[in-house]
């Protein structure tokens, strides 16, 4: 799962790492809004998962609310490098007197995590790390023993860095590595990290957790990246929500819309083995994306037990406000049991899944 730098912020923030003063806006009016509760000029930062968004043209600053308003309807919509803004990070503008770069990563082929530090922190680290690695200081971490202060010092010593900032940065070199090893994470970066008449702040924040120790955080479960992370998933611009299990069969699912000329507005694979509460999960996502018309919910059940389907489906259809068509094929392990389950609940599903997907479609031209 990688993080918006919105949601990083706020894990840093919650860890005691300095950060200035943000709200996130969807449209105009939240933007402005935002900087007028800021009370001050502000930077806004488009929320897309690519980096190098300020050389990009991401991030612009704006000097009145009604400026960030005017700013903002020119990012939100536009695309960074292929990426649509969705979002913008409204965030006090920082009085920045010189950036740093500080990270801890998964060093794979040292299997243990490695801290970077520099102080020709900002837009041009990869330039750095290119042409001069020598200004960029690496410690490994023995993930058996505890990181300990004297250490981050020795690593924010080596940096160059004048005697006044080194208890300061170690600390923040510190910080930034327990937060990399509570939430297991892949990336903890903060590039730049600014110094500011008032100290050091992370003006910028890159984070990222193993997918595979997602299940033990329920500190993410709210994240839309959590939530988007634990699937398969594409979002496509079409009007016919796709899932399926296994991504062969999703896949096939999308040709058979194809096929009998719908248009798919997802991909997304369930996995194997799904149980209730995820096909719950994945059936609530794709109701959350607005162009979503009709779910083709395509399940040839193996190691997925149809009658966790037929469960998990129900679920979402007592819950759910939003009343968007589904149609279900459901075949494979338990079938009888699944199949019993949704009949017995009223909702219609069929065995064949070319009917289903031409059913999908039908009701998808129907609605339009
Ligand atoms: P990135 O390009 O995606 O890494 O985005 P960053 O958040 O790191 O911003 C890129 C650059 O924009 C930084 O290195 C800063 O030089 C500049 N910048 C970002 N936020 C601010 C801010 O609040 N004040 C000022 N003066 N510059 C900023
Ligand atoms: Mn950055």
């Amino acid at each position: 799962m990688r993080c918006f730098e919105y949601s990083a912020k706020k894990i840093f923030k919650n860890e005691g790492i300095p950060v200035p003063e943000s709200y996130v806006a969807k449209n105009p009016e939240e933007a402005e809004e935002a900087a007028a509760k800021l009370g001050k000029p502000v930077a806004l930062k488009s929320q897309v998962l690519v980096g190098g968004r300020g050389k990009a043209g991401g991030i612009k600053f704006a000097d009145s609310p009604e400026e960030a308003g005017k700013v903002a309807k020119e990012l939100l919509g536009t695309e960074i490098k292929g990426e649509k803004v969705n979002k913008l990070l409204i965030e006090e503008k920082v009085n920045i007197q010189s950036e740093f770069y500080i990270s801890v990563i998964m060093d794979r082929s040292a299997k243990k995590p490695v801290i970077m530090a520099s102080t020709e922190g900002g837009m041009e680290i990869e330039e750095v790390a290119k042409k001069s690695p020598e200004k960029i200081v690496k410690y490994h971490i023995n993930p058996l023993d505890e990181f300990l202060p004297y250490q981050a010092r020795e690593i924010a010593r080596k940096m160059g860095i004048p005697n006044d900032l080194i208890s300061k940065m170690g600390t923040f070199i510190l910080k930034l590595f327990n937060v990399f090893d509570k939430y297991d994470a892949t990336i903890a970066e903060i590039n730049p990290l600014v110094l500011t008449p008032e100290g050091l702040i992370a003006a910028d924040a890159k984070f990222g957790v193993d997918d595979d120790a997602l299940w033990r955080h329920n500190e993410f479960s709210d994240l839309e990246e959590a939530k988007k992370g634990e699937f398969a998933y594409v979002t496509l611009d079409g009007d016919i929500a796709v899932i399926g299990n296994g991504a062969g069969l999703t896949l096939v699912g999308m040709d058979m819309i194809n096929l009998y000329g719908g248009k798919p507005a997802t991909f997304l694979d369930i996995g194997g083995g799904a149980s209730q509460e995820s096909i719950a999960r994945a059936i609530t996502l794709v109701l959350s994306e607005p162009n979503v018309k009709v779910i083709f919910l395509n399940v040839l059940g193996g190691i997925t037990r149809a009658d966790d389907v037929a469960n998990g489906v129900i679920t979402v259809l007592n819950s759910a406000d939003h009343k968007v068509p589904i149609v279900i094929r459901l075949t494979g392990t338990n079938e009888e049991e699944g199949q019993r389950i949704l009949r017995d609940a009223g909702i219609p599903f069929e065995i064949s899944m070319e009917e289903a997907a031409e059913k999908a479609v039908e009701i998808c031209r129907s609605l339009s």
